[in-house]
């Protein structure tokens, strides 16, 4: 059975009770993609108003982060269960946002995944190498070492996205036969984790995909899809990104 591709905005720390209308032209216009999932990640705060809005439609309405434990005192977290409640379909854990600024540990990811799980929602895991790491040749090493550590055991029941920290938000991108090579690796991984069930997880690329690169970038092997920042926030160049795919 083929991946249905997905294409999922993170829009990080941006948008207000006024951007619920680039939510509706989202929501247009995904009416016209049929062959893609789409999701939105807004902020915490328009979380539950979104989620109310694309009920029905074709726009599903995600989060950015959870915490591990489902309540307790942790003041500012928020636990996947509220996440649930609140209509979120699924969750983002371990962006390397939260790695680098909220010192997130592979293990920390992993039981967010686990949380997502317990919850319902769909974990994205998100895994990468800085340019460092590139550079010194790591960049397999430095991905195993992610997915060994942050990926849930059991089934393979989320979606992981490749995400170069190099290529978040910096304009640049790997090369197409790059994403192939580190997509296949990580597919290989899945594969001998999970066994043939790891053919159905979606692995996301994410870095710099805007309308201009996006068929280069994610029609390649092994690509089920994107993980999109800044092009993300506005909704003609996300349907357009998308719209690959439709
Ligand atoms: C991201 O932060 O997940 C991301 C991919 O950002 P951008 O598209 O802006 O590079």
């Amino acid at each position: 059975m083929a991946r249905s591709p997905l294409v999922a905005g993170n829009w990080k720390m941006n948008g207000l009770l006024a951007s619920a209308g680039e939510l509706q032209k989202i929501m247009a216009g995904a009416e016209k993609l049929a062959g893609v999932d789409v999701m939105v990640f807004p902020p915490a705060t328009l979380l539950a108003g979104f989620a109310a809005a694309a009920r029905g439609s074709r726009v599903a309405i995600g989060a950015q982060d959870c915490h591990a434990l489902a309540a307790g005192a942790f003041t500012g977290d928020i636990s996947a269960e509220m996440l649930k409640d609140a209509g979120a379909q699924a969750v983002i854990v371990g962006h390397s946002e939260r790695r680098h600024y909220h010192g997130e540990t592979d293990v920390m990811v992993r039981d967010k995944a686990l949380a997502a799980r317990r919850a319902g929602l769909m974990a994205i895991v998100c895994i990468g190498e800085t340019q460092a790491e590139r550079d010194a040749g790591h960049a397999r090493a430095v991905l195993r070492t992610q997915l060994d550590g942050s990926l849930p055991d059991g089934t393979a029941d989320f979606a992981v996205a490749y995400e170069p920290v190099w290529a978040i938000g910096s304009g640049l991108t790997p090369t197409p036969r790059d994403i192939a090579d580190m997509h296949g690796f990580i597919r290989q991984f899945l594969s001998s984790r999970y066994g043939e069930a790891a053919q159905q997880t979606r692995i996301l690329y994410g870095g710099s995909v805007k309308p201009s690169n996006a068929a280069e970038l994610l029609t390649v092997d092994n690509v089920d899809g994107a993980l999109i920042g800044g092009a993300s926030l506005k909704a003609e160049e996300f349907l357009a990104i998308a719209q690959v795919y439709g």
